[in-house]
């Protein structure tokens, strides 16, 4: 199934410029009439027949960068899971333990500060008599 695609290698012709792919059935360039060359639908390269759709630099890289990604994929979804497992275990055991306390938190501050104006106040009514 790997089919070439063809180019146009004229560098002055638009269909160059924007990279355009033709169907093997054209021979001639539609923009500027030059004989269309089979290229390298990554690098635009001229390739001698139409067998590959790539270069063979390109070929092995994008080959390469497959077996990569799927190695990728393939770690981080396993990693991905567990981790995100433990993650959703974890948060849950410390949003209980976060409004645990919280709860204690609010409690024991509203005291301290009943007890901080207090204080103040005493401390004010003081300096103010000098
Ligand atoms: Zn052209
Ligand atoms: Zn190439």
């Amino acid at each position: 199934m790997a089919k070439a695609v063809k180019g146009c290698m004229n560098p002055e012709c638009i269909a160059n410029q924007e990279k355009s792919n033709f169907d093997l059935s054209y021979d001639h360039c539609p923009k500027c009439g030059l004989k269309l060359s089979y290229v390298c639908k990554d690098c635009r390269m001229e390739l001698d027949d139409d067998t590959k759709k790539c270069c063979l630099r390109c070929e092995s890289r994008r080959k390469d960068d497959r077996e990569q990604m799927g190695k990728v994929i393939v770690g981080k979804l396993g990693v991905g899971a567990k981790a995100l497992g433990d993650f959703a275990v974890d948060v849950g055991k410390k949003m209980t333990a976060i409004y645990d306390d919280f709860a204690d938190d609010i409690k024991d501050r509203a005291e301290k500060k009943k007890q901080a104006n207090a204080d103040t106040k005493n401390t004010g009514d003081l300096s103010d008599n000098g």
